[in-house]
């Protein structure tokens, strides 16, 4: 049996982050599928379209990932991609406080699917998302941040 895992995120942009949790857990599996959640709660600064296209940039030479995007629960999005694993990188407490409920609760509605955490390289662990997204809105320079491929 193929061992796929799905990489679910916001990506809201992709940073080399997301970039190394992805590129250092590929040897764990067969396929990798980075997919961007569509949360309708959420509002983000970059379009589905631009976020697929950006992570699809930065890992055109890699045949074993895939990328897509999915609404709903993950559970559901793994079992449509026939995958087993749940990627999720672990930076600080507080992701561990959050992930660790959301990692467990997804464990009792899908008892087949687990989930496996990477940690950040340590000058990876304070690049972040949501102060990209400031860094850009101050019309900052976020290059350091990011993949080449994601450009503004
Ligand atoms: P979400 O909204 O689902 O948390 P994010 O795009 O913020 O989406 O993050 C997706 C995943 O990548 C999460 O597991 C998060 O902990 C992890 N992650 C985010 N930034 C980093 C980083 N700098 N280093 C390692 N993992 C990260």
């Amino acid at each position: 049996m193929k061992r796929i895992a799905v990489f679910p995120g916001s990506f809201d942009p992709f940073t080399v982050g997301h970039e190394s949790i992805a590129r250092r857990a590929l040897p764990l599996f067969d396929e990798l599928v980075i997919a961007v959640g569509i949360n309708s709660h959420k509002s983000n600064m970059f379009s589905v379209e631009q976020r697929v296209n950006w992570i699809k940039k930065v890992f055109a030479k890699e045949k074993r990932v895939k990328v897509d995007s999915f609404t709903g629960l993950t559970v559901d999005f793994c079992k449509k991609n026939k995958a087993t694993f749940i990627l999720r990188g672990l930076r600080t407490s507080a992701d561990f406080e959050f992930e660790k409920a959301i990692g467990q609760m997804n464990t009792v509605i899908s008892k087949d699917i687990e989930t496996v955490f990477i940690l950040p390289l340590p000058e990876h662990s304070a690049i972040n998302s949501t102060i990209i997204r400031d860094i850009i809105r101050n019309n900052g320079d976020a290059s350091p941040f990011v993949p080449k491929a994601v450009k503004f």
